[in-house]
């Protein structure tokens, strides 16, 4: 279904959480209540690294953790950045107010130098679930991260476990996209393989998707279906190529409502 008023209008997310892919699921449900306690609704796009604890001294990932945080916050109206960790939770917010400053200046839209940089700090960190042998490559989009999108892919495509969540703007496009983002999203898998069993990866793109425009770009369902398929293709391809040995799953979510609908697997 196409999307009405009242999903443009959900469209606006005021927090962007950045955070760790191997507890973001772990988290998630309680980092919604968090959020409210500061007064602001509890939604929040959401932006992960594979080696999190280290974030402060990975400038790559940093930097685009941080870029795609401002793309969130201009394509949602978003108002804070809120980095949500463990022990080192503060040195890593030094590194992202920082970046934050640098890459003001070159980001194309313009960003208040003003936006709260705050974080949340979740205590001991649980010892990584090392044996987690499933990976999925997610869009930052609130409307799929609000409602733990890890246990829906698990249940909706048979997976053995919940996965961790890679999560950066557009999902597919990571991996096939530009040059920068693609290098850095293949090693930031590359690393993740080196430590963990990992057997699949579950790749997706999502309906009414901002790195594709939105909705409003296709004529029709069958249409945006058919550009995802495309870029689901492309990503299979260069992910089988690289990772040879994991199964990649290609699939789309369908957002309805504000919210995961039905998350599809696809053959494309
Ligand atoms: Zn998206």
């Amino acid at each position: 279904m196409h999307p009405t008023a009242e999903d443009r209008l959900a469209a606006e997310c005021q927090t962007t959480v950045i955070t760790c892919a191997r507890q973001a699921h772990a988290w998630a449900p309680s980092i919604g209540a968090l959020i409210k306690k500061t007064g602001r609704d509890g939604r929040f796009d959401l932006l992960t690294a594979l080696d999190f604890p280290h974030l402060a001294g990975n400038k790559e990932v940093l930097t685009q953790a941080v870029e795609d945080a401002m793309l969130a916050l201009s394509l949602h109206k978003g108002e804070q950045i809120l980095v949500v960790g463990g022990a080192n939770v503060e040195q890593i917010v030094a590194a992202v107010r920082e970046q934050f400053h640098v890459s003001r200046k070159v980001f194309p839209n313009p960003i208040s130098e003003d936006v709260p940089i705050n974080s949340i700090d979740m205590g001991p960190v649980p010892m990584p679930d090392a044996r987690c042998r499933t990976l999925a490559i997610t869009c930052m989009d609130f409307r799929q991260h609000d409602n733990d999108l890890a246990t829906k892919l698990a249940m909706q495509l048979g997976l053995d476990e919940a996965p961790h969540i890679l999560a950066m703007a557009g999902g597919a496009k990571d991996v096939e996209g530009t040059m920068r983002r693609s290098r850095l999203t293949l090693a930031q898998i590359n690393d993740y393989r080196e430590r963990h069993d990992l057997r699949t990866i579950v790749i997706t793109c999502h309906t009414d998707c901002g790195a594709f425009g939105g909705s409003q770009m296709f004529e029709n369902t069958a249409h945006e279906d058919a550009q995802f398929d495309y870029r689901l293709r492309v990503a299979r391809g260069v992910l089988r190529r690289r990772f040879s040995g994991v199964a990649i799953i290609p699939a789309i979510v369908r957002l309805a409502d504000g919210r995961i609908g039905t998350i599809e697997r696809r053959d494309p």
